[in-house]
This record gives C-alpha cells, structure tokens and sequence, in this order.
C-alpha cells in the first residue's frame, strides 16, 4: 500500500484493531501483567521477546500512541516519555556520559537550556551554545572530539528562530554525530525533520500535540538512520556489549532501527521511571486525532493576527516566521510551507508600562505561562515570569519589556483581532 498521507495518520495511525477488538484504543491501566511460566518472564528480561512486565518500562497503551507519533514523523521507533523535558534529557543522555560535550543551538526553551546548562553540567557534560544563524565556521568550531550530538529545535520557543535543519545535519554528520532536532512547536503536519536529515526527533507532547492543556507528555522517535557502529568508540552504549542487560549489544540485537530506543527504554526508563500515564496517553491520543486540523486553523490565526499586529500604530515590533518580511521567513519558506505555529511575539510600542495595561485589557486571550493550545493564551514576561529582572537583566536575557508572546488558539481570528485590538485602544 503506498504511504498514507499526514491526515490520516493521524487519526487512524499507531493502531490497528483485529476482528472483535475496541475501535478506540484501550487503556490498559495496570502496572503489571501476568505470566505463565518464569521461562515467560525472563525471555521478556533478557529481551529475547517482546512483551510487557512492568508498565515503569513500558504499556500497551503508551506503545500504540508512541506508534502513532513514529509514523507521524517517519520514524522507525519510538517512547513516550512523562514529559518534554524527559524527552530532551533521555534523548541526550542515552548517548552521552560525564566527560562528554554536546552542541547546541542557544535559541532553545527556557526549560531545556535550563536542563543542559545548569543540571546535566553537574552530570560532567558540557554544552557549547551556538547562535542558530551562525556561520559555518563559528558551527564547525564548536565540535570537539568527545562531542557525541547536535540539539536545536525547529521552531525555537519563544524566539521563534526558524533552524536550518539541513545545514545543522550536514554538520553534525561531517562530525560523526547525530542530529536531535526538538520538533514541538512545528509538529510534524509542518514539518518532518527526519526528511531534513535529523536523526532523532523529540517533542513535549503537552503543547499542539496534547492540544487541549489536558496532560504533561514528550515523545522520542528514531530515525534509524544514523550508523553508531561507524563509530563505535564514541557510542560505547550502543556498539559493545550492555552488562545490566545479560551482555546485549543494542546494534547487534535491534539494529540501527531499533538500537536507540531499546537502549533508552531499557536503561534510562527503568532507572529514572520517567513513564507517561496510560491515561494521559489515551488522552493524547484523542489531540492527535485532530492534530492535522487544528495545526492549521492555529498557523492561520497566528498569521491574520501577526498581520494585524504589523499594521497596528501602537505595535513597535511583530515576530512571526511566515510574516514576510520577518527575519526567519526564507527558512519558513522553505521547511514550513504549510504553515509554522500559532505563536506570535510582539512589542507593545511605550514598553513594559503599556504592555502591562495591553494585557490587564485583554478579554478572551488568557494570561497564562502556557502556549500551544486550544484556547488563545499570551504571556507579558517582564511582569510574569521575569518580574524580578530590570530592563538591563531582561536585554541580557534577549527579552523586551514590551514583549508579549501570544499564543493563537482555534477560536475565530476576527474575534482573537478585536479583542487584542480593544485592548490595545485602552494602551
Ligand atoms: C514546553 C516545551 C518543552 C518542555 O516540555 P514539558 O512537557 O513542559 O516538560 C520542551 N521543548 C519545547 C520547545 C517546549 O515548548
């Protein structure tokens, strides 16, 4: 059958029900599962068959969902994790150890640079931050020998910088490491960055894939593209043999398909139990359902109001990849042509004082620390999350005290425009 289209996928990926079986997936809430004989149970302990023991390694349910999201992003393996950050950490972590150093692109999540910088550090690992529009030199300057990955994220949150997905693979595979691209913000109905040469993908499930602020989540998918056995003594993990796991050598045993996330399930899943819910991987699965459709009544409202915003006398500055003119609108072009996400930044002219009075004035959108969902959310961060930081700390930390991040959800666009456009009238 030739390949499905990204549509359908997302509703019927991940899942085939057998004669009889329930349409919808099951939940299968139980923490263990039930043996015949020992022999049974320690062929699924020595990995010499597939099967489930312990939901803390992994679930029927979790497994169907994390299908899904592999098909999704072209992939040939994948693990639900408990959160984004699990996902960022494990994805990291199951290729290198104190002692080794990763690049990665500066434009990243608070949480994930908050994750490399400061707690893997205290683990022995060292990051060297890049800029995502550096030269090719600056890039390739940065690689040392013991440098086991690249990281960046397709659609950075919340500088909203576009990575060149192409030119970071061509340099980390001329390095002879893989690329781990964080795809949260694109989601795969915009962009696959497998297709670009990314070698691993992860998400936080929690922002459009979840879609509805319903459940905390993060997702890794393989491509299995990468070749560790080219390189055997800089993946020691995945190329010789693993003594907690009877001698298995993951290359040998799952191939370069599989090798990665059997590693990381069962090593870093059984020491850190970073397991997502059953339920709150039902529940993720009913957003993916509909993730096609609402990724594109989100990129549409995201655009109709960066318009807006962009016309407006009492707006100093708008953000938005697929605004032309925007600074990152050419890398849009050309990896999210469909459409790049909902969230748009913007500068209210007059301001931290003007930007707080444009918030206090707003009616639908919500002020809230979240982004990505359903219902129109924006944050004002120097009186939020960086209150305490005055204008100079802000400007060091590439923050505006005018700027508000604003996240569109799928309500009407005419109604998201009016209310921001009342609320500005009141600035
Ligand atoms: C929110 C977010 C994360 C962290 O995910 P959690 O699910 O909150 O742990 C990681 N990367 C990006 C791009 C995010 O927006």
């Amino acid at each position: 059958m030739s390949e499905r289209k990204i549509d359908t996928k997302c509703v019927q990926g991940g899942y085939t029900p057998k004669n009889g079986e329930p349409r919808q997936i099951p939940i299968i809430q139980s923490t263990t599962f039930k043996y015949d004989t020992s022999e049974d149970m320690g062929k699924l302990f020595d990995l010499e068959a597939s099967g489930y023991f312990y939901t803390r390694l992994q679930n029927p349910t979790n497994d169907y969902v994390a299908a899904k999201i592999c098909e999704l992003e072209g992939g040939t393996a994948a693990m639900l994790t408990s959160s984004g950050q699990a996902a960022s950490f494990f994805s990291v972590f199951n290729i290198a150890s104190a002692g080794d150093h990763i690049v990665s692109s500066s434009t990243i999540y608070g949480g994930t640079y908050n994750l490399f910088a400061v707690t893997m550090k205290r683990m022995g690992i060292e990051f060297t931050f890049v800029k995502p529009d550096c030269s090719d030199e600056e890039l390739n300057a940065a690689f040392r020998s013991n440098t086991k990955a690249v990281f960046g994220e397709t659609i950075a949150n919340p500088a909203l910088a576009v990575l060149d997905i192409e030119r970071f693979a061509n340099a980390a595979h001329s390095h002879g490491v893989p690329l781990i691209i964080d795809n949260t913000f694109a989601t795969p109905v915009n962009c696959r960055p497998i297709e670009w040469g990314a070698d691993i993908v992860i998400h936080s499930t929690t922002k459009y894939m979840d879609g509805h602020g319903a459940g905390v989540g993060g997702c890794i998918v393989d491509s299995g593209k990468f070749d560790w056995t080219k390189y055997p003594d800089k993946f020691p993990g995945l190329c010789t043999p693993d003594e907690s796991y009877h001698g298995i050598t993951y290359t040998e045993k799952f191939g370069l398909a599989g090798a990665f996330i059997t590693k990381a399930t069962a090593q870093l899943m059984r020491d850190f139990g970073s397991i997502q819910s059953p339920q709150n991987a039902f529940l993720l699965n009913l957003g993916l359902e509909s993730l096609h459709l609402r990724v594109k009544k989100h990129c549409e409202n995201g655009l109709a109001v960066a318009k807006f915003l962009k016309n407006h006398p009492k707006v100093s500055w708008v953000t938005f990849p697929s605004l032309e003119g925007d600074k990152y609108y050419s890398l849009a072009q050309k990896y999210l042509p469909n459409g790049s996400c909902g969230v748009v930044s913007f500068g209210v002219s007059g301001g931290r004082a003007a930007a707080e009075k444009f918030m206090k004035s707003l009616r639908l959108a919500a002020i809230e620390t979240h982004v990505a969902d359903a219902r129109t959310c924006c944050l004002h961060p120097a009186s939020a999350t960086h209150r305490q930081m005055n204008d100079r700390e802000l400007a060091a930390a590439g923050i505006s005290p005018d700027l508000v991040r604003f996240s569109c959800g799928i309500e009407s666009s005419d109604d998201l425009i009016a209310d921001i456009a009342q609320a500005l009238e009141k600035v």
